[in-house]
């Protein structure tokens, strides 16, 4: 893709919607649960009700094309409400973050439950306009008929609570991701903590737990997120999982050097298992000096996309916006704002076929892989 080196632009916007047709914009990672959850950070907005809080509401997701995505459940610190990449505390050279103490697993169910309810009563209120999905048949067809498709998620493997036999209990429910760890330790493995400039490699790898249940997911058809893991984690899964290997909001370790990107050698990992990269829109992520800079240009995201369809192939990337968890470039703003985002493509050479995959085909196809239905 960089071969066609077209200056970036961007469009007229009222063209773009138009352009955007048959592109629905399927998301790896958003944390809209938590935030319509925690008063301080939804300030009591409704998923169904457009507001200029967050990123993401239903009125949003329609003006930008947003057809669904992964709706994580996270855990807060209860003693701490911060989430995701705030409270960095600034280094000489970048930030890092304290690391975060381990969660007891029986308040982590609780909680997670509590966002996962959430997302149920989401999909009962909304008359059929969103629809928690189970299997890739679902997704194609909320894709072509216009309803929010929504993946449950849950980030961090504590959320299962004390005993990992409840993955099957969620299964039923309805989960169908799972992320082993957020950057925190828990009984199955140590999450990557926030710094950079820093490798992924910050500690020890799964426990023997944490192996068992890879195993259980491979069994059941749930996704292994390896966003937040650390280096050795991520190898440890490589070494042993049946699955494509898939990193819902993760981005070019080579473009920035923060410990939550991958390195070459991991996204070419990625690659020979025909798994997937979420792109995520933190701007801690994105850019070179992993500035928490809202004035990031969108051709910033433009970049990890090149990069990481140079390194393994248009095929295996996808988006991972991280909306309503993060910082994002002003110049997508919201969920309103993707089109912008599709349109900075399009003037870098990407033509439809290629937004297609970009946009929705690609975790599709990944999907079914690991679903296998
Ligand atoms: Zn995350």
């Amino acid at each position: 893709m960089v071969a066609s080196a077209a200056p970036f632009s961007i469009l007229d916007p009222t063209c773009i919607i138009d352009r955007m047709e048959g592109m629905p914009i399927f998301d790896g990672h958003n944390d809209t649960l938590l935030s319509l959850h925690l008063p301080n950070r939804g300030e009591g907005r409704d998923f169904f009700a457009r507001s200029d809080l967050g990123h993401l509401d239903l009125p949003r997701a329609r003006d930008g094309g947003f057809g669904g995505g992964f709706f994580a459940c996270y855990v807060p610190n209860p003693e701490d409400e911060r989430t995701e990449e705030s409270a960095l505390i600034p280094t000489e050279t970048g930030y890092e973050v304290a690391d975060a103490p381990p969660l007891d697993p029986t308040y982590a169910r609780g909680f997670a439950e509590k966002l996962a309810q959430m997302l149920f009563g989401i999909e009962s209120e909304s008359g059929g306009q969103l629809r928690v999905i189970r299997t890739a048949d679902e997704l194609e067809l909320c894709l072509g008929d216009g309803v929010l498709a929504a993946v449950l998620h849950f980030e961090g493997a504590e959320n299962l609570g004390p005993d990992p036999e409840a993955l099957e209990a969620h299964y039923e429910m309805g989960l169908r991701s799972l992320g082993l760890v957020w950057s925190r330790p828990n009984a199955y493995a140590h999450g990557v903590p926030f710094r950079f400039p820093s490798s992924p490699d910050t500690g020890p790898g799964l426990t023997s737990a944490g192996r068992e249940l890879v195993r259980e997911c491979n069994r059941l058809g749930v996704l292994l997120d390896l966003s937040h893991l650390n280096e050795h984690g991520f190898w440890d899964v490589a070494g042993m999982t049946e699955a494509p290997l898939v990193a819902t909001h993760s981005n070019a370790h080579a473009l920035c050097p923060a410990s939550r990107n991958l390195t070459d050698e991991q996204l070419d990992a990625i690659r020979d298992s025909d798994g997937m990269v979420g792109v995520n829109f933190a701007v801690g992520f994105l850019r070179k000096d992993g500035a928490e800079e809202e004035e990031t240009p969108v051709e910033t995201v433009v970049r990890h996309v090149d990069y990481l369809a140079d390194r393994i192939g248009v095929e295996r990337v996808g988006f991972g916006s991280d909306f309503d968890g993060a910082k994002v470039p002003c110049d997508i703003g919201d969920a309103s704002g993707l089109p912008y985002l599709i349109s900075a493509l399009r003037a870098r050479g990407y033509d439809d076929a290629a937004l297609k995959k970009l946009t929705h085909e690609n975790w599709v196809r990944v999907l079914r892989k690991v679903w296998r239905r």
